[in-house]
């Protein structure tokens, strides 16, 4: 999950990393309100999660509130990079003498954590690294033992940080490394890190991505999610707890584990059709998520047909089964269903589904195959 630039620089900000003031503005008004109160001389900054928005035109200097609102009536409701502008970060202008850069990311294939640090900063890194070689630097820090500051001291010699910047860089980076390692993040970032005319070394931007499969230890940064960001679908389903992911196809598919998802996916493609989600219901599913996964997929106009692929180990066919029949007993569903069961409890599981298609007389398929399946719900799609 990645954060918006105003609440990663609340955390930072809490974490002693110096940031200049400001306010989130969701309103023209809350802009001029906010601007008025911070002297007029301020920077709007467009909140939307991508990168790049200084050149896309996200980021506006002004010199009065009515200046600043004059702004916000442009950049409300345009669009940077695909992304919709419905929050401002109305921020105290800050006179920039030098800019740098300052960050960590994970690295899987370095099993740790890499600090960059670049004396010249407020571009893109790979812009950095292409253009100004000499002047960025990096080291690998292994989590077990953490970071020692000699490792910091090479790096920031490395990049030719002027001395004077020492003391204070690396405090900014230990806060840094201490938010990375609290919140379990994949990255955290300080681009630019600017040094003002009066000598102070402050935050002018913040990034902050935390690992999803870590959220659920981080329940006061999963509240920060915006939702706005985030297909409507996906986002009912990650409130239910399902792992989902809207496609464009018109077969639903419904699974249990990421490769069997992909692979009844792989299969609808070779068959000609074209899956309209990618839905794991993980291992050991209970019947309420069947349920719900079903109750998800069917919110999803396009789809035509579901196809539900299950492989019995921790989880139990009859228990699927279950799900299957409260779902069409819970909701009036109309869509067909294509239904391969086959592993734990698959006899339990295909008795309870006979005895309620003969009671209800409801569309459910049941096949022996993966591929039997994948060419049933093609078929039904057309
Ligand atoms: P990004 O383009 O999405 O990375 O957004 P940034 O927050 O990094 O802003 C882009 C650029 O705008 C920065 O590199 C700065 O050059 C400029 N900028 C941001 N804040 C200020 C500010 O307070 N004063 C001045 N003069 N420039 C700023
Ligand atoms: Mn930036």
């Amino acid at each position: 999950m990645r954060l918006h630039e105003y609440q990663a620089k609340q955390i930072f900000s809490e974490h002693g990393i110096p940031i200049a003031k400001g306010e989130v503005a969701t309103s023209v008004d809350d802009v001029r309100k906010i601007a008025e109160k911070l002297g007029g001389k301020v920077v709007l900054k467009s909140q939307v999660l991508v990168g790049g928005r200084g050149k896309a035109g996200g980021i506006k200097l002004s010199n009065s509130a009515e200046e600043a609102e004059e702004l916000a009536r442009e950049l409300f409701g345009k669009v940077i990079k695909g992304h919709l502008v419905s929050k401002i970060y109305v921020e105290e202008q800050l006179a920039i003498d030098k800019e740098m850069y300052v960050g960590f990311t994970l690295d899987r294939s370095r099993k740790g954590f890499t600090l960059i640090v670049s004396s010249v900063g407020g571009m893109d890194i790979e812009e950095i690294a292409a253009e100004h070689p000499d002047r960025i630097a990096s080291v690998t820090v292994d989590p077990i033992y953490g970071l020692w500051d000699y490792q910091i001291r090479n790096v920031l010699y490395a990049a030719g940080m002027p001395k004077e910047y020492f003391k204070q860089v690396t405090a900014i980076i230990k806060s840094l490394y201490s938010i990375l390692v609290k919140y379990e993040a994949e990255l955290t970032e300080i681009n630019p890190l600017v040094v003002t005319k009066s000598g102070e070394m402050i935050a002018a931007d913040a990034r902050l991505n935390i690992d999803d499969n870590a959220l659920y230890r981080h329940k006061e940064l999963e509240k920060l999610r915006d939702y706005t960001e985030v297909n409507q679908l996906e986002r009912i389903a990650d409130e239910k707890g399902l792992n989902y992911v809207k496609l464009d196809g018109n077969i639903g598919v419904i699974a249990n584990g990421a490769g069997m998802s992909m692979a009844t996916m792989d299969l609808i493609y070779l068959e000609g059709g074209k899956p309209a989600n990618f839905l794991d219901i993980g291992g050991g599913a209970s019947s309420e998520v069947v349920k719900e996964a079903i109750s998800t997929i069917l919110m999803d106009e396009n789809v035509k047909v579901i196809f539900m692929n299950i492989f019995g180990g921790i989880t139990r066919c009859d228990e699927v089964a279950n799900g299957l029949v409260k779902a069409f007993s819970d909701m009036e569903v109309s869509t067909p269903i294509v239904l391969r069961l086959a592993g734990t409890n698959e006899e339990e599981g295909r008795q309870i589904i006979q005895k309620f298609v003969k009671k209800s007389g409801i569309g459910i398929y049941v096949v022996e195959t993966m591929e039997e399946g994948a060419k049933k719900a093609v078929e039904l799609a057309r």
